[in-house]
Order: structure tokens, then sequence, then C-alpha cells
């Protein structure tokens, strides 16, 4: 289990409102804090985040993190 907060409010798809109790999917950027046992991972960035039925795979996932790489 694992919560976390969002910056964002909308499908990055199809920039519909993503609203409780909706699966959606999130794509987050960090680091491995803890390796003994399980692995612990502690999230700096949300990278990419739609609906669960929105998702397309991760040829959109490539596109969409080279696109915000261009931006910045
Ligand atoms: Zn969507």
């Amino acid at each position: 289990m694992m919560e976390a907060k969002l910056g964002v409010t909308t499908c990055d798809k199809c920039q519909e409102p993503m609203r409780e109790g909706q699966p959606v999917l999130i794509i987050t950027e960090g680091s491995i804090s803890d390796s003994k046992k399980d692995l612990d991972y502690q999230g700096s960035c949300v990278r990419y985040a739609c609906h669960l039925n929105c998702w397309d795979g991760v040829e959109e996932i490539e596109q969409a993190t080279r696109y915000s790489k261009a931006r910045s």
C-alpha cells in the first residue's frame, strides 16, 4: 500500500480530472532508499499520471518523458 499526494489533478492523456475512486496509473521518479529485504522506494516527482483506461502502453510514457525533458 502506497499513498501519495500528487501535484497534478488532471489526466495527462484526456485532460479530464482524476476523481476519487477512479483507477489511475502514475509514473514516478525516485530512488531506492533501502534494498536489504524488500525494496523501499522514495519518490521525488510524478512524471506521468493518467486514468487506467486511458493508458496505451510504454510508448506513450517515452514520448511524455521526452517532452517534459525538452520543456525544462
Ligand atoms: Zn484520462
